[in-house]
């Protein structure tokens, strides 16, 4: 399957449709999941139209774990969760619903269950604020 351009993270990285953004560099963008597994749900994704894991060049892929890493450290600082999950499917029958490359930052709390994959849409309001969150605990870190 080619990359669909039309995918609706390709039209967030384009800025036709809107997003929590929390942080950005040449080769990343990163904003909140509006369906968060849990508060602080974050998915970092490469500025380069790679559908998988396999589509994108190392030094790309080097640039994202880097990302990734600076914005979980992030997502940490903000909502001191008990633990940090990655997550990344590769493939519908993997789970994939979105066929541009994107890891999700799942902070994970010893006394709550995480919502299922993709299930309820969170409120505006309420993403600004985690968004913000999190942009503030980054520009202290
Ligand atoms: P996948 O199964 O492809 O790894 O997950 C795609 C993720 O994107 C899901 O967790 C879903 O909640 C999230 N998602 C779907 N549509 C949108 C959207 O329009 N904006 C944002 N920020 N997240 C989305």
């Amino acid at each position: 399957m080619a990359y669909d351009n039309q995918n609706i993270f390709a039209k967030i990285l384009r800025g036709e449709a809107e997003a929590f953004t929390v942080y950005e560099n040449d080769d990343c963008l990163a904003f909140l999941d509006v369906m968060p597994q849990t508060d602080g749900h974050t998915l970092v994704l490469p500025r380069a139209p790679a559908q998988d894991l396999f589509d994108l060049e190392d030094r790309l892929m080097a640039s994202l774990m880097q990302s990734v890493r600076h914005v979980a450290r992030g997502v940490r600082s903000a909502f001191s969760p008990d633990g940090i999950k990655l997550m990344q499917f590769n493939g519908e029958a993997a789970g994939q619903t979105v066929f541009h490359l994107h890891i999700h930052i799942v902070p994970c709390y010893r006394d709550r269950q995480p919502q299922s994959h993709s299930r309820e849409m969170a409120r505006a309001e309420v993403l600004e604020q985690h968004a913000e969150k999190i942009r503030t605990a980054l520009n202290q870190l």
